[in-house]
């Protein structure tokens, strides 16, 4: 079980070695912004590296969205960054669930889901997986509950998708971790990723809040035996640099007995 965290993007196999990290997840352009990425100068060394890399989308994409004008964008910014990831040798690109705005139909969401991996079907499909993310908040969201995940699931068929679970967002979102792997596998078939973070946001507050292992509102040993369950490569995505990070992933190697 390779186990990492994310990390600033201006040097990402710094940022691992500094953490003893074997994965490291990144974001390629400002995650708050629309712009493309710009080819990397080190794209080189990045496909050579032996550290497995994750590029994380921005965070205003929302290819489910009713409105033309973020959905139009959104897709095209999550299939340039598809391309820019393949580029660098990353093994996914993970991007959030995404939601429409209140008083608007969630199955038109879903639909708009299935339209953006037909959309970059039509230039050879995504270059690499997509792993969509469960969010922590929102009540229109595609990735929130389960229960929206089934129907995600469904609307997109039979295009390759994958999974990243975020334990943060499960729990603050009002999904049980108990058996949460479970339940989800018989939804998606597949977990590629886990974004290993307490919340410091109680059970279903909604709040996307990220804190240490040992710290925050989920009991760390239920974390411990979410990610044993999930069985995927683990990305924290927790507070404190290199010394909170690297704690977190020594607490999990202790604690998963995969040594490193
Ligand atoms: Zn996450």
């Amino acid at each position: 079980m390779r186990i990492g965290a994310h990390v600033d993007q201006a040097d990402p196999l710094a940022e691992a070695d500094a953490r003893s990290a074997e994965a490291v997840q990144f974001f390629l352009s400002d995650p708050q912004g629309w712009k493309a990425p710009k080819p990397r100068a080190d794209a080189d060394r990045l496909r050579a590296a032996e550290v497995d890399l994750y590029v994380h989308a921005p965070y205003v994409i929302n290819v489910a969205t009713l409105n033309n004008r973020i959905r139009i964008p959104s897709r095209k910014l999550l299939l340039g960054h598809a391309h820019a990831a393949a580029e660098i040798g990353a093994k996914g690109l993970i991007v959030h669930g995404g939601h429409v705005n209140a008083g608007d139909d969630l199955s038109v969401g879903f639909d708009n889901w299935r339209k953006t991996f037909a959309y970059a079907a039509e230039s050879g499909g995504f270059p690499l997986p997509i792993l969509i993310e469960n969010t922590a908040g929102g009540d229109n969201a595609c990735a929130r509950r389960l229960d929206a995940l089934a129907r995600l699931w469904d609307a997109l068929g039979d295009h390759e998708v994958g999974f990243c679970l975020d334990t943060c967002h499960a729990y603050a979102g009002g999904e049980e971790l108990l058996d949460l792997v479970d339940r989800v596998k018989a939804i998606t078939g597949r977990i590629d990723l886990v974004h290993a973070n307490n919340s410091k946001g109680g059970f279903n507050s909604g709040q996307d809040r990220h804190d240490n292992l040992d710290g925050g509102t989920i009991d760390p040993e239920l974390l411990v035996a979410v990610i044993r369950a999930a069985g995927a490569p683990v990305i924290v995505e927790t507070p404190g640099g290199v010394a909170g990070q690297g704690a977190d992933i020594a607490f999990l190697r202790e604690q998963l007995g995969t040594g490193a």
